[in-house]
């Protein structure tokens, strides 16, 4: 090989190390979330609370507030358990009271799902206020105490329960801790917004390019990028 090859394939790998170097930076270390530090005081000072809770979206935005609680890990959120290789796909709503005693309401209109094997999960498919043709699904979860034997879900919606129509502010269930048994949670509702496929059937919600920013459809700064400040509040709130 000549001499030049060899210093153009020296060149190319250098740049390309510098590219895979500087997109981990970005998406490991130049990212920063206070999240955590605000979980901690939620869950250290409980006199904290009642300054981080976030009780409605705002007044003129289709979604319901599905649950009163602090919103402790923001859509994208790159905070403890997760990172920027992976990323949270929805909100985190941690209600203050005793596990199955927090209320879970439907968001909006829609038909809800649970599936047979599902013991503390809900999804509703809907037509999307912001785009209507579209469909769109909201997903809720955590509905069951820490080992799943009991499910705080409402006997409306029993495992097997298809396409029900729900109405916006719905009661569906309670707010657990139940995480299928990998660690443990703090008490929260976990919700996210989920994409479609083409035949009309929801998308994996872990992964986040299938799920959508829940901040419009709540008009509340909840993507981590708006870097509110809690609680998150409607702007047009004083
Ligand atoms: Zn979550």
């Amino acid at each position: 090989m000549t001499k030049r090859r060899w210093l153009f394939i020296l060149g190319f790998l250098c740049v390309a190390g510098l590219a895979v170097g500087l997109y981990l930076y970005q998406n490991l270390v130049n990212i920063d979330s206070d999240s955590n530090n605000y979980i901690a005081e939620w869950l250290n000072n409980p006199a904290s609370r009642t300054e981080l809770i976030t009780t409605h979206a705002c007044e003129d935005a289709p979604f319901l507030l599905p649950s009163t609680g602090f919103i402790g890990l923001l859509y994208r959120d790159v905070a403890r358990p997760y990172n920027g290789l992976s990323r949270h796909t929805g909100i985190d709503i941690f209600g203050d009271g005793d596990l199955g005693t927090v209320p879970i309401f439907a968001a909006y209109d829609g038909y809800l799902t649970r599936l047979n094997d599902w013991r503390a999960t809900v999804i509703i498919r809907h037509d999307d206020p912001l785009i209507p043709g579209r469909t769109i699904w909201t997903y809720y979860t955590h509905m069951a105490n820490l080992d799943g034997s009991v499910s705080f879900i409402v006997e409306d919606f029993p495992p097997g329960t298809t396409d029900q129509f729900v109405e916006r502010g719905t009661l569906l269930g309670y707010q657990g801790n139940y995480n299928g048994g990998r660690f443990d949670i703090a008490m929260h509702l976990h919700f996210s917004i989920v994409k479609s496929n083409k035949d009309g059937t929801f998308k994996n919600e872990a992964i986040l390019r299938n799920t959508l920013d829940p901040s419009p459809y709540f008009g509340l700064p909840l993507d981590l990028d708006a870097r509110a400040t809690r609680p998150i509040r409607c702007k047009t709130d004083s």
